[in-house]
């Protein structure tokens, strides 16, 4: 009993200064207002303003509105958005972007590396020269990095910030340890890029289904990511998708069979009836709008539309985030999608407008992971 109480105190204080940052996050405030907001008494106020001051975290920013009652103009306070900054990465089969926000979630700096370009540097060694470089084009100092936080195209055990399984090599072994080391014990965290996706958005209910190196669900309901006793939750590529095809898991059908990389080589490969096609052809063939190849495309779609409309069903979202390179390619896949998904679901449990097209191609995921970053610290 006597160790709560004496931890009390401090504990109430913490609580207390993490309210009045989340009100300051979203404004420029005064503490006449931070008071009536948080319903903390006007001292209380004061002292945490006095203290978040003193660290630099918040800055004064100028006077407010003259105040009703005749009184003289407040002055109001806001984030100090130079004093940490936040770093995502995202690996993918291609590349690593990278960025680094502020925390007003304003990007400083953006730079990507070719994953393949030196196969005898190590994927750590590759994510500390970025952040290297993202460091000299932004000109901060590492320490003024509060956290990095990688997102990866994989199966992620996030308590042990270990990889479980990829399907790019060059994550095989790939150790957060010794990046940990090499940033100087800056906090780092690691997850499943469609996880990231979600909580970058900061939704409370969402899907989120993306078609990368392979095809994988994230789920967010109630604020939390459902991830499963082992993690591998929303893993699709070997859920059955109708499909007759051998997968290399042993089971016949799976998604993988249907919409994985090589599915779609073969898929282009049958229509053309030529054995030498790669993935760019068949997404070029896609962008010069081939009505046969897309009506094939549309065919295996359509059991991932079904299989989404049910989820809708099962976990009424608000928001269902769709990725992938075939939608980037071809817009009228991905209002396939839309429109075949609405006859499986009962039109109170989702609006349709609220489907999001997602890239996958460009920063958006090392910007979600970087915005994930902030949302965290403000949870401190
Ligand atoms: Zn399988």
């Amino acid at each position: 009993m006597s160790e709560i109480k004496v931890g009390r105190p401090t504990v109430m204080r913490n609580v207390n200064k993490n309210i009045i940052l989340k009100i300051i996050r979203k404004k420029s405030i005064s503490k006449i207002e931070l008071s009536r907001i948080s319903g903390l008494k006007p001292p209380t106020v004061s002292n945490i303003i006095n203290e978040l001051l003193l660290e630099d975290t918040i800055e004064y920013c100028g006077k407010g509105d003259i105040n009703k009652n005749g009184g003289p103009k407040p002055d109001l306070y806001k984030l100090n958005n130079k004093k940490h900054f936040f770093v995502g990465i995202d690996i993918s089969r291609k590349k690593i972007n990278g960025i680094i926000v502020d925390i007003e979630e304003n990007i400083i700096a953006r730079d990507f590396t070719d994953i393949k370009i030196d196969e005898s540097v190590s994927v750590t060694k590759k994510i500390v020269n970025l952040i290297n470089m993202l460091l000299n084009k932004s000109g901060l100092q590492l320490e003024k990095i509060f956290s990095v936080t990688i997102s990866v195209a994989a199966l992620v055990n996030v308590n042990e910030s270990k990889i479980i399984e990829s399907d790019i090599p060059e994550l095989n072994g790939f150790d957060i340890k010794q990046l940990k080391e090499s940033l100087a014990s800056v906090e780092v965290y690691l997850d499943n890029d469609i996880n990231l996706l979600l909580m970058g958005y900061n939704f409370e209910n969402a899907l989120c289904i993306g078609i990368r190196s392979g095809i994988g669900l994230g789920i967010i309901t109630n604020g939390t990511i459902i991830r499963g006793e082992k993690g591998v939750s929303g893993n699709l590529n070997h859920y059955y998708a109708n499909g007759d095809k051998l997968c290399k898991c042993g089971n016949i059908g799976c998604f993988e069979t249907v919409l994985g990389e090589e599915a779609l080589i073969e898929l282009l490969s049958d229509y053309l009836k030529n054995d030498n096609v790669t993935i760019q052809d068949f997404y070029d063939t896609l962008l010069r709008n081939d009505t046969e190849l897309i009506s094939r495309v549309e065919k295996s779609l359509y059991q991932l539309a079904v299989f989404i409309g049910r989820m809708i069903q099962i976990f009424n979202p608000t928001h269902i985030l769709i990725g992938g390179e075939i939608f980037y390619y071809c817009e009228r896949l991905f209002d396939y999608i839309v429109s075949s998904s609405s006859e499986f679901y009962n039109h109170r449990a989702f609006d349709k407008d609220n489907f999001i097209k997602i890239q996958f191609q460009d920063e958006t995921i090392a910007n979600c992971a970087a915005r994930y970053a902030v949302n965290e610290y403000f949870k401190l």
